[in-house]
């Protein structure tokens, strides 16, 4: 039979720091910073997802470990796509996880401070109006090996730039016609150097802003600066950011401010997982998927409906840990870490699947009931009990019963002899089959004198059953991986990541299950005893409960 392995935690070790750490109490100790300051950074052009739960959990957590804030920054600079659907989202996920931020801020609460150092740019000769094309400028940009061709319009004179720049803001130009770039250098050898835009024309309403604005500063221009304005000591960000950070610190020297430093670290990629919110956007907008919360989704809703706890997430962040190097991590182990969290604290219940078997006890006293208390969590067995009833007519899986069983099979069988969880002892007389030869019913004794679980007399094996007077109609969500391939960012160029949908990967079914399952009201994942862990859906009516499979109880990943 399948039993629940209580996994005992790994002895506690003296963890090595992080390179994170190392810089941070480096700084501490030298005095470079009394205390710390990190931000959490995100756009609001979507939901959360489980990488950006790495970089809270790192960002939070440092600030947490030695005694510092973090601060919320929207990265708002792109009204085209954000809304305040997803700024609300962002800060439920956050909350959910356990986060608490110092200081709720906009890059856009900024705007008017960026165009003021983009005019003093333009007055100390370090910025330009361009009229160039998007086309043109990208021909003039050069390439790695070859340096780039100055634009035509990168000699115009200071009151000229300070007229069309404001011109610009003051809605003269279309989108496209006229950029603001910084004048540094068209051969230099890094790219980010050769005159970076500052400011584009778009005529689009913000969600702060309104129509105050149609110009946008670009996000090179702005981030560095608004760690600056906020005194973020440590801005830590992903790998693919460390090409930027030359020209965030040429920002923040050129202007003469705060000297926040940029740190990467390596991103959170997931086998079997897509993290990229313009594709997850893609699947919703689709319809692939119910929603941004639909139990598949990688996103922070999502997980959160499944039944995944914030807890097994932070587990999970701790123990994939902080690095400068890409990898592939392991769905399984976010799996072990759920399983581990929910086989502490969800409590557990009997559910029958789709397909049962009725199992008649014929020495049963008719319209008899029997109630069993049995503990919600067998870890703590003096604590809160449920209450199972017994009745003279049950049903039971159908995998739990065999006919032409092997020697180690040690669930039902004919003549067989097996513990029914928390009560009697039955044996199996009688097997009667429908004109298909299917199994519909196994007649049954229960021996009175075998008392609950583990009392006067032990059989090799125990399996789950519900009462068919009492149970409750319930359905099941199933859920599997929501893609096929383990390594979602290598897709082939002739493929499109969507042929990678796993075509199985919702089964809805019908589950009966005892009477106290639908009176749970603890919010978090139960365990259907012997199969695995679900969580109640807000899809459920009173009628029909609904539970998502969050995961199995185990499988073969050892950690
Ligand atoms: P996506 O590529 O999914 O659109 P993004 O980087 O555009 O993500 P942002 O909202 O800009 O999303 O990210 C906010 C913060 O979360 C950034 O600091 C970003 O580096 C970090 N982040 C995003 N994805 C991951 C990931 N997979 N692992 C770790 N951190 C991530
Ligand atoms: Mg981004």
């Amino acid at each position: 039979m399948i039993e629940e392995t209580v996994n005992t935690a790994a002895p506690v070790e003296e963890k090595k720091l992080n390179f994170l750490e190392e810089i941070i109490e480096e700084d501490l100790r030298s005095g470079k910073y009394e205390s710390i300051l990190t931000r959490f950074p995100p756009e609001p052009n979507g939901y959360l997802h489980l990488g950006h739960a790495k970089s809270l959990c790192i960002n939070f957590g440092l600030a947490m470990k030695y005694g510092g804030k973090t601060n919320l920054r929207y990265d708002d600079t792109n009204p085209v796509k954000e809304d305040t659907e997803y700024v609300d989202a962002i800060k439920e996920d956050i909350k959910w996880l356990g986060f608490d931020w110092a200081e709720e801020k906009y890059a856009s609460d900024y705007f008017d401070q960026l165009y003021e150092w983009a005019e003093d740019m333009i007055k100390r000769g370090l910025a330009y109006v361009d009229d160039q094309n998007q086309e043109e400028m990208r021909a003039n940009r050069g390439t790695v090996e070859t340096p780039g061709t100055d634009s035509p319009y990168r000699n115009r004179s200071v009151e000229e730039n300070l007229q069309l720049f404001r011109d610009m803001k003051a809605g003269k130009y279309a989108d496209g016609e006229k950029v603001l770039r910084a004048k540094i250098d068209m051969a230099h050898p890094n790219m980010m150097f050769r005159d970076p835009i500052l400011y584009r024309i778009k005529h689009a309403s913000h969600h702060r802003t309104g129509d105050k604005w149609c110009i946008y500063p670009m996000y090179d221009y702005t981030h560095g600066q608004c760690d600056s304005i906020e005194h973020i000591t440590h801005s830590i960000c992903t790998l693919e950011f460390d090409v930027h950070r030359p020209l965030y610190d040429w920002f923040i020297q050129t202007l003469g401010i705060f000297p926040s430093h940029q740190y990467e670290f390596a991103r959170l990629n997931l086998t079997y997982t897509l993290m990229s919110k313009r594709k997850l956007l893609e699947l919703v907008q689709k319809g692939l998927v119910s929603g941004w919360d639909d139990p598949r989704m990688p996103t922070l809703c999502g997980v959160r409906r499944r039944g995944y706890t914030a807890d097994a997430l932070k587990m999970f962040c701790d123990k994939i840990g902080v690095s400068k190097r890409d990898q592939m991590m392991d769905l399984q182990l976010l799996e072990w870490c759920v399983r581990q969290d929910l086989n502490a604290r969800s409590n557990r219940y009997m559910v029958v699947s789709d397909d049962p078997i009725k199992l008649t006890i014929t020495n049963w006293e008719p319209g008899k009931v029997e109630w069993f208390d049995c503990p919600l969590n067998p870890a703590d067995p003096e604590g809160a009990k449920r209450n199972v009833p017994f009745t003279g007519e049950l049903l039971i899986d159908r995998s739990d019963f065999m006919e032409d069983a092997p020697k180690k099979f040690f669930r039902l069988k004919p003549d067989g002899e097996v513990r029914l969880k928390y009560t009697y002892i039955i044996k199996c007389n009688e097997v009667v089959k429908d004109e298909n030869g299917k199994v519909v019913e196994l007649k049954c004794t229960y021996d009175p004198t075998t008392g609950r679980d583990g009392e006067y007399r032990a059989v090799k094996g125990t399996i789950h059953w519900v009462s068919t007077e009492y149970m409750k109609e319930i359905e099941v969500r199933n859920y599997d991986k929501l893609f096929v391939k383990e390594d979602m960012n290598d897709i082939p160029e002739d493929k499109d990541y969507k042929d990678y949908l796993n075509p199985e990967s919702l089964k809805v079914v019908k589950g009966y299950a005892e009477p106290a399952l639908v009176e749970d009201n603890t919010g978090i994942a139960v365990q259907f005893e012997r199969v695995g862990y679900f969580h109640r859906d807000p899809d459920s009516t009173p009628e029909l409960p609904v539970y998502n499979k969050t995961t199995a109880l185990k499988d073969s990943f050892k950690f």
